[in-house]
């Protein structure tokens, strides 16, 4: 049998890092497997879905590169992939199971249904629906039916039993039938239910492989009911495990975990997060890093944890500076340009681009560019007082800084190579060691104890800023 595998979202809200995670698993396995990966958005509820969520959803999947085969955008051969395109479909196999005596109308309304509810809580039963509509004659159907009384269809539950989800991940489970009802499939609206829209389009778009939250496991047994009722083959199930803050709490806003794409805002990178969110319950011995086409090679469903997973934010800012490392120049400047030329003002792309790749590997997260680059493009930065304290309050600091001002005016090209030689010259002049130079001097430019390498930022800041710079720091200092 083919494999085809679905991501199967709701559109009721952005796609998070557990639905990416999901998304990630099943495009991984099709991919892995030579399959196909399909996209199919469950947008049957009314009130909660919205065309913000669905472009959310999309634009999630393609930051993060996860192309599907079929689905919104594209077609293919299984569709319409939005379930509110499929309504007419849902209908037909509801009647079909009437027929079959398999499902019924039921005409209950909302406060007889709570009613009953009440009593079972009072009987201290659960609360089940008690099946009453199973009981209606034709005629007292085609009565209600007349008199325009809203109606719900309702699944006729095997009475006794057990269904067995053969779970990938989490091997056999085990539900008594009688725990669950007379569930209902068709609203009165004429919109499915989750549970009936999901079986019948896995079985229509012939999906081999079910991969979805652990949150589902419970709604599994009524679709494979489902399966079963139509006489269809049941496709094979890997229900993932949670995903947990480090509270150990289910993964939510609460812990900082907002949509996909607000980490693109961040400053994540998307292979940054795509790795991370692969080590949310898979592993692959102790290796930490994978290339997109290594993680096609290396996944299986057999890698994935039946333990949850703990979000960590330093483990991802750790992975994205690792990234950020590894990335072309080029990239990281168009990455860092638009944020320095909001920040700043500057639009000299020349120079953006020397100061950027500066800092290649000093950035943890993209927008880290903006204050640490603050004195490449404005004098107005601060001190570190403590640094003040140590290096501008000696006579002698002061002069060796007076000397290095002098040579560095005079200093023609001033180039990397130059500006080193001086920095050593002026080191072996004075009997100092190169530090003693350097570190005053990088205090005078830049404010601060830690830069990117010191011929550098002087190459960069040119000689007027540095002659300048240094010239401010010696007024300043008291000794
Ligand atoms: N639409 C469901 C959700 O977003 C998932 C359905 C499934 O994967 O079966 O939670």
């Amino acid at each position: 049998m083919p494999i085809r595998v679905r991501f199967a979202p709701s559109p009721t809200g952005a796609l998070h890092i557990g639905g990416a995670r999901t998304a990630l698993y099943s495009w991984l396995y099709a991919r892995s497997q030579g399959g196909v990966f399909i996209l199919r958005i469950e947008d049957t509820d009314r009130e909660r879905s919205t065309v913000d969520s669905t472009h959310s959803i999309l634009r999630g999947m393609e930051w993060l590169g996860l192309d599907w085969d079929e689905g919104p955008n594209i077609g293919g051969n299984y569709g319409p992939y939005y379930q509110t395109e499929r309504l007419h479909i849902y209908k037909e196999f509801a009647e079909q199971l009437i027929k079959e005596g398999k499902a019924y109308s039921c005409f209950c309304t909302p406060e007889e249904l709570e009613k009953k509810r009440k009593d079972a809580a009072a009987r201290k039963e659960a609360p089940k629906y008690d099946n009453s509509c199973r009981k209606l004659s034709e005629a007292e159907i085609k009565s209600k039916l007349e008199g325009g009384i809203s109606k719900v269809i309702r699944f006729m539950l095997p009475p006794i039993g057990e269904t067995i989800v053969h779970d990938l991940i989490r091997g056999d489970v085990v539900f008594q039938n009688e725990v669950l009802d007379d569930f209902v499939i068709l609203k009165s609206d004429g919109f499915p239910t989750y549970n009936f829209a999901c079986a019948i389009d896995d079985h229509l778009m012939e999906i081999s492989h079910v991969i979805r939250g652990d949150d589902h496991l419970s709604n599994t047994p009524r679709q494979i009911l489902l399966f079963q009722a139509f006489g269809w083959k049941i496709p094979k199930f890997a229900h993932l495990p949670m995903i947990l803050g480090k509270d150990k709490t289910r993964l939510s806003k609460r812990h900082g975990a907002t949509s996909v794409i607000d980490y693109q805002a961040m400053g994540y990178l998307p292979e940054a997060v795509l790795n991370y969110i692969v080590k949310l319950g898979w592993g692959h011995g102790d290796q930490e890093i994978f290339s997109r086409q290594e993680l096609i090679d290396k996944f299986t469903l057999k890698g994935i944890s039946k333990n949850p997973a703990v979000f960590d934010f330093d483990k991802l800012n750790w992975l994205n500076g690792k990234y950020i490392r590894s990335i072309l120049p080029e990239r990281l400047v168009d990455l860092c340009e638009p944020l320095l030329i909001d920040a700043y003002g500057n639009h000299d792309i020349n120079y953006i681009r020397k100061v950027v790749l500066a800092f290649h590997d000093r950035l943890t997260l993209i927008p880290d560019i903006v204050p640490l680059s603050r004195y490449f493009f404005t004098d107005e930065f601060e001190f570190d007082q403590a640094a003040i304290e140590k290096y501008f309050k000696s006579a002698e600091n002061i002069q060796l800084l007076a000397i290095l001002k002098k040579q560095l005016a005079e200093l023609e090209p001033f180039d990397h190579s130059s500006i080193e030689a001086v920095f050593k010259g002026l080191a072996q002049e004075l009997g100092k060691k190169l530090g003693e130079i350097i570190h005053p001097a990088r205090l005078a430019l830049t404010g601060t104890l830690q830069s990117p390498p010191m011929y550098d930022v002087v190459e960069i800041l040119g000689k007027e800023k540095v002659v300048q710079r240094i010239g401010k720091a010696i007024k300043q200092c008291i000794p």
